[in-house]
């Protein structure tokens, strides 16, 4: 008999920082992080989930605004140490960055066959109001949901305010109500209420291979993002860049940019040198459909990389994820171009 039916999953926690395990610094006013093993101790609810819990907690717990690729690194490193040992991950951070950091984690893993779910929380837990019991104590339901002794969900998920999202096509919308998340291009994974709903149809399914964990990020990158009247010198300096070989460029509506020579050939030219230039809307939702206006056609024809409906946070993820791998510029386009971890439609 498969003896994942008759044992309980196990979970790791585990503890990057952010305000679910802050407290206030009453001197100064400001919320800080604190001991997270309090954190345990602030939910005796855990210990009636059908699973054991384990956890582990980043030595200096971080504000996710200090979040960066070595962090990512150490992130996949406990995960990968603790694969085999473990059911499940959930990973408490702060939400700021959380959609930047779960997307690269989503990039990372690659053959993930465990949930891997992020969350955290508006409000600090010791908070008479707080939002952190919810989200820490469905996350971990979700982590623990197997059927046939198999875990439900293999990918790397963002859980807030009663919704499990796929990480890599959500964006952190509000800092101030307890819905601070939204993925506008693709449908929850899970919905929770007086019962627990997974949209099966809605889950990654990939074969069972072992998990491999790409740990080379590069981070020459920018961000651009158009906005009417933006000058040449600022769009020249930033594609002359040192050592510059990846731009998301964040452009209008459909993936709609200004027409302008001097525009399109600063653009050309980066990518003549090697630069990959990425189209990604600044709409929260939709897709780039290059072409469709003739105000996004001259950005195909100088071999723009279309983003379609992938989130700038998603976008950043990818790009550092592939420059890391090495690829010639068409194989580079290929890749991007389709999904890797659910990350963009392909229509
Ligand atoms: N500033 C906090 C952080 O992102 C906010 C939060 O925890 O949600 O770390």
């Amino acid at each position: 008999m498969n003896d994942k039916l008759t044992t309980k999953p196990k979970i790791l926690l585990i503890y990057t920082g952010g305000t679910i395990g802050m407290v206030k610094d009453y001197k100064t006013n400001a919320l800080k992080a604190f001991n997270f093993e309090k954190i345990l101790e602030k939910i005796p609810e855990l210990n009636q989930l059908n699973c054991s819990i384990e956890t582990i907690s980043f030595e200096e717990p971080i504000d996710s605004s200090n979040m960066n690729t070595q962090y990512y690194v150490l992130l996949a490193e406990i995960i990968e140490n603790n694969y085999a040992n473990f059911d499940g991950f959930v990973v408490l951070s702060g939400s700021d960055t959380m959609s930047y950091t779960s997307s690269a984690i989503s990039f990372m893993l690659e053959n993930l066959q465990k949930p891997v779910i992020f969350t955290g929380s508006q409000l600090p837990i010791g908070d008479l109001r707080t939002d952190a019991k919810e989200n820490l104590i469905t996350s971990i339901e979700i982590a623990s949901t197997w059927e046939n002794g198999k875990p439900v969900i293999t990918e790397v998920g963002l859980y807030f305010e009663y919704k499990l999202y796929r990480a890599n096509r959500t964006t952190k919308l509000n800092a101030e109500q307890f819905e601070a998340f939204a993925s506008l291009n693709y449908t929850p994974l899970a919905e929770s209420g007086v019962h627990l709903h997974i949209h099966k149809h809605s889950l990654l399914d990939r074969p069972e291979e072992n998990l491999i964990v790409r740990k080379k990020l590069n981070t020459n990158i920018v961000i651009l993002k158009l906005f009417p009247g933006i000058t040449k010198e600022v769009i020249k300096q930033i594609l002359s860049t040192p050592n510059l070989e990846g731009v998301i460029l964040e452009t209008y509506g459909a993936g709609n940019a200004n027409t302008e020579d001097w525009f399109v050939s600063l653009l050309a030219n980066a990518i003549q040198k090697g630069v990959h230039i990425v189209n990604v809307t600044q709409c929260v939702g939709g897709s780039v459909i290059l072409g469709h206006y003739e105000t996004s056609i001259h950005l195909r024809d100088i071999g723009v990389i279309n983003g379609k409906d992938i989130t700038t946070e998603s976008a950043v993820a990818k790009l550092m994820y592939l420059l890391g791998v090495g690829l010639s510029k068409e194989e580079f386009k290929h890749y991007f171009e389709h999904s890797l971890r659910g990350e963009m439609t392909i229509f």
